[in-house]
């Protein structure tokens, strides 16, 4: 399940945290001025996407590596072409001369998209930052694969590339603790071992073995076909979809590759820099007015949308951009 929020106010900085509820797991789309977002979920992140290195969308960076520093963790960071140029040059503006003595591991592995191609490099403090290319990967669309979500991307013309993104959680195994209850079966370890079963597409029937814990010993109970436990003892929900699109302009390519990686999504987080009367300034300035948002919202047939990053022009009038995104969108 997740949870997704701005991290500012729609006139600030974007970016979009995404929390797995239940797992230390978190993920970010842009990571401009971050500061307000608490360190325990700054140090929750694992993955950070970023749509492109205009300043406002990447300027965060400083203030994620100082939280992170000194702990042990893995990072991966995602972004336009040039990305992996644009996180060494941040990184070689400090000295990290004394590094070499933490004894904690922090690992920046920074994958940029070529065209048909991923190219990453891996930044290890113990190895005071400096970049070690790795093998190139063959992108199909998908950055992430997980055993809970995947990312896919695809690249909008902003002037330059801007990526835009979806989350896909994987379907949701939940537990009928009444049925449960009606078999006769425990509550228990095995259950974790049940949903992992169901999601890796196991036959139906696999052996389950029913177990539990007394007194820290291991009792083995029943073992009972998968098939059996997938028809009377769970549910099977479809994963939620969130999609995050920030600055692109408004041309046919883009509309429709934003309505395809955008389809159906539960939840859509679109930027809405002007209003409709200045969709010439929008053009010109390869942003989307509030109503396009709206109406690319209501063609990709999104549940729900949230309009971020306004032009500084309508502050104080957050509200007509607002409007009419909703306007276009419910249309
Ligand atoms: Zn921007």
């Amino acid at each position: 399940m997740f949870q997704a929020h701005l991290v500012n106010e729609p006139f600030e900085d974007p970016g979009l945290y995404v929390e797995l509820l239940h797992r230390k797991d978190a993920l970010l789309f842009d990571m401009g001025d971050i500061r307000n977002l608490p360190n325990r979920n700054i140090l929750k992140i694992r993955h950070v996407f970023v749509s492109h290195t205009h300043m406002d969308h990447f300027v965060g960076f400083d203030h994620l590596l100082r939280v992170v520093l000194g702990r042990d963790k893995e990072l991966d960071l995602y972004g336009p072409p040039g990305f992996i140029r644009n996180v060494e040059n941040r990184i070689a503006s400090y000295t990290w001369n004394l590094v070499e003595n933490y004894t904690n591991s922090l690992v920046i592995t920074v994958t940029e998209l070529d065209r048909s191609q991923t190219v990453s490099a891996r930044f290890a403090l113990q190895n005071s930052f400096r970049p070690e290319m790795l093998p190139r990967g063959d992108f199909t669309g998908k950055l992430v694969e997980g055993s809970h979500y995947s990312v896919s991307c695809v690249i909008l013309d902003h002037k330059i590339p801007s990526l835009a993104f979806s989350l896909q959680e994987r379907q949701r195994v939940n537990i009928r603790k009444n049925a449960l209850e009606r078999m006769g079966l425990p509550v228990g370890p095995w259950l974790t071992q049940l949903k992992d079963a169901i999601l890796k597409g196991e036959p139906d029937d696999s052996p389950v073995q029913v177990w539990w814990r007394e007194g820290g010993m291991r009792v083995p109970g029943k073992i009972l076909p998968l098939g059996l436990l997938k028809r009377k003892a769970v549910s099977i929900a479809e994963g939620c979809k969130i999609a995050y699109i920030a600055d692109s302009v408004f041309s046919p390519e883009n509309a429709e590759k934003i309505v395809g990686i955008a389809s159906a999504a539960d939840h859509l987080f679109i930027e809405a820099c002007f209003l409709g009367e200045d969709s010439i300034r929008a053009r010109d300035k390869y942003h989307l007015t509030a109503r396009q948002a709206g109406e690319l919202a209501r063609r990709a047939g999104v549940k729900r949308v949230t309009p971020f990053h306004f032009s500084p022009k309508y502050q104080g009038r957050g509200e007509l951009l607002i409007r009419e995104v909703m306007e276009a969108f419910n249309s």
